[in-house]
């Protein structure tokens, strides 16, 4: 029989055998979250934490949703797991119907998965073998054009197109090349360039990239309209829809990560909607159930899915698959995080929310180790620097948005910054009290964490 532990022993495990991820362990300290109800967390000693980054950037309606909770028992009363192979399950294909409906026109198929990276690793591979199966096969396109200091998850494959040196450079010699761009950043512009001219500036970049590699790509990945782990850089406007201008022009896919900017986080469902986007495919993974399950989804158009059919023996079928995807559960919570952005004008919410964020955080406006507040819906983060002029980073191993989250935590705010970049992504559904909450916590961080 199972006894169950005490708090002591469990602190003890996790310190010393629960490996978590991007944690250093020699300094973990034991942060237990037993309970959770809307936006906020309750630790093991009962401590109430607002979860100022939405449990990693993926909750939406908040903890223990009735609606959310509803589906997913209802769905347990009828089957927890059916394999996607070769088979199906109805709650799984109401959802595919609802994907199709709300993600741009151009999409019309959904390949499951259980998690943001497993969504690119499968556009990244259909991508490739799209090229291969054509009616006129052009297997010389092996190559990814990918950005700047662009995240796309921890797998080989993800790992490979993204450009977050300190994350992946340890890791180079396991990965596939890739054809890498500038970040399109709007904060920190190439000398001499204005921000009007940004947009213009970077696809003319890209533009030269695409000619000089031009018929051996296979697509071009993008996190659109802001990159996310860069630290919420947000690309000038209209870089997107230039750049899905130029991947047209020039015979190329195009491949929209919106794990990170979709389901609603941006203020509209996905990033691609800002600049009325068609990409070939669409990653979608975190917010996708609420944030309640894992479970990922890339969605890509008829023609792909074309490339894909023939005879049995001719071996065209995608071989690539997981487990758990399309898990009907996950499903059925992803199914009412989308009904919820109806009921409850998730949307409106965010647009408030977020000028709400702009107001409260005004006082750090002139702080003169504050370089950048920016936001695009409830996707928010402010920067600090050793000097606003001239925009010089903190040394990192200072540890400064480190510092300043800690320091939230007096305020009863849960932050994880990236870097110096404090990160603000609260769920959708959050109100005033917990956007001034939020803020007041940041604004004695960075008081806290720049005294020096
Ligand atoms: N793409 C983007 C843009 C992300 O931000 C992330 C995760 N932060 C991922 C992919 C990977 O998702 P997961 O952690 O679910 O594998």
């Amino acid at each position: 029989m199972r006894i169950e532990s005490s708090l002591d022993e469990r602190l003890h495990w996790d310190r010393q055998h629960y490996w978590h991820a991007f944690t250093q362990m020699a300094e973990y300290q034991p942060l237990v979250v037993d309970r959770a109800e809307g936006v906020w967390l309750f630790d093991a000693t009962g401590r109430a934490l607002l979860d100022g980054v939405s449990s990693m950037w993926c909750n939406v309606h908040g903890h223990r949703h009735p609606v959310i909770d509803r589906a997913i028992v209802d769905q347990l009363h009828r089957v927890a797991h059916v394999t996607s192979l070769g088979m199906s399950n109805s709650t799984t294909i109401e959802l595919v119907r609802r994907l199709v409906e709300v993600t741009p026109q151009s999409l019309e198929c959904v390949c499951f998965s259980s998690d943001g990276a497993c969504a690119v690793e499968i556009a990244l591979k259909m991508a490739f073998q799209y090229w291969r199966q054509i009616a006129e096969p052009q297997p010389n396109r092996n190559l990814f054009l990918a950005l700047g200091d662009a995240y796309h998850g921890d797998t080989l494959g993800s790992v490979s197109v993204g450009g977050v040196s300190r994350f992946h450079a340890m890791f180079h010699p396991l990965l596939f090349d890739v054809v890498r761009g500038p970040c399109p950043d709007s904060y920190r512009l190439p000398p001499g360039v204005t921000e009007a001219e940004a947009a213009a500036y970077y696809l003319r970049e890209y533009e030269l990239l695409i000619e000089q590699f031009k018929d051996r790509l296979a697509a071009v990945i993008v996190e659109p309209i802001v990159q996310g782990a860069a630290g919420m850089v947000i690309h000038p406007p209209g870089f997107l829809r230039g750049m899905r201008d130029l991947t047209r022009k020039h015979g190329i896919l195009l491949i929209a990560d919106e794990v990170a900017t979709g389901i609603g986080r941006t203020g509209r469902l996905w990033g691609c909607d800002w600049e009325d986007v068609q990409p070939d495919f669409l990653c979608t993974g975190k917010g996708l159930t609420g944030g309640y399950l894992p479970m990922a989804a890339t969605i890509t158009t008829r023609e792909i899915w074309n490339a894909f059919l023939g005879e049995y023996h001719e071996s065209r079928s995608f071989f690539h698959g997981h487990t758990f995807g399309g898990n009907p559960l996950a499903a059925a919570a992803a199914l009412a995080t989308l009904d919820l952005f109806e009921t409850e004008k998730t949307l409106e919410n965010v647009a408030a929310r977020g000028e709400q964020l702009d107001e409260f955080l005004r006082p750090l406006r002139e702080h003169p180790h504050v370089g950048s507040i920016r936001r695009q819906g409830l996707m928010a983060a402010v920067e600090l620097v050793s000097s606003r002029a001239s925009q010089t980073p903190f040394p990192w191993a200072e540890r400064r948005g480190w510092r300043a989250c800690n320091a939230a935590l007096d305020r009863q705010v849960w932050l994880r910054p990236l870097g110096n970049v404090i990160v603000i992504m609260p769920p959708l559904c959050c109100r005033e009290e917990h956007i001034e909450q939020i803020a007041a916590s940041v604004i004695h961080g960075v008081h806290a964490a720049t005294i020096d």
